[in-house]
């Protein structure tokens, strides 16, 4: 993957009303096994070949003029517990942060899609953004899941590309839009533990 690869998907998160303004930021695993990375305070919108810094595993710059990304440890330290992930999008969506705000982790079976790809998505606990603990944190929850949603602030997901990665972002949004839309219709009615495990063996 490479610079290319992150603004053609940096377009379509924002497109999608993904990435409000200059929240959020984009990694990926370079061609040569370092971290392409979005400097700290670009926009996914208007983000350009300049926006984009290429750093090492100890979070040096080895190529680029801006700074990187404030989570930078928050992606090194998930590349590192999984070597599988190599690509990682972090966003502010209103509508995943809606569930990060109230402390919800999500977890009610809606949908057999959701349930199928997903099963449940864990929180972290909330700190200040940028710091290590919450890296640590958000890494550590990352051991069995693909995202990962952080309190008061927003969702991590990571995939073995960045096209995996956006459609997994997408479809978090799509389950938040429907249980919040279903929500103000007055009832959500969750799948019962027979439809779930029928959902389980279509795994096998
Ligand atoms: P950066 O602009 O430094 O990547 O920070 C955005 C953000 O969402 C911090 O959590
Ligand atoms: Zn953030």
């Amino acid at each position: 993957m490479n610079k290319e690869d992150i603004i053609y998907f940096a377009k379509r998160i924002y497109n999608q009303g993904l990435s409000p303004a200059t929240s959020g930021n984009i990694s990926c695993i370079s061609d040569d096994n370092n971290i392409l990375i979005t400097a700290s305070g670009s926009a996914a919108c208007d983000l350009t070949f300049d926006d984009i810094v290429q750093i090492n595993f100890n979070g040096e710059v080895i190529e680029g003029c801006k700074k990187p990304s404030s989570e930078k440890n928050m992606h090194i330290k998930i590349y590192e517990k999984r070597p599988d992930i190599k690509a990682i999008i972090h966003s502010h969506s209103p509508e995943i942060t809606a569930f990060a705000v109230s402390g919800l982790e999500i977890n009610e079976v809606i949908m057999p899609e959701f349930a199928f790809y997903f099963g449940s998505i864990p929180i972290s606990n909330y700190y200040l953004p940028s710091t290590v603990e919450l890296a640590e944190d958000v890494a550590n929850l990352f051991k069995n899941k693909n995202a990962v949603l952080m309190k008061n602030h927003g969702i991590v997901v990571g995939g073995c590309n960045l096209k995996e990665a956006f459609y997994s972002l997408e479809s978090i949004q799509a389950y938040c839009k429907t249980y919040l839309n279903a929500k103000l219709l007055g009832k959500i009615k969750t799948l019962n533990k027979k439809q779930i495990k029928e959902i389980d063996n279509l795994k096998h």
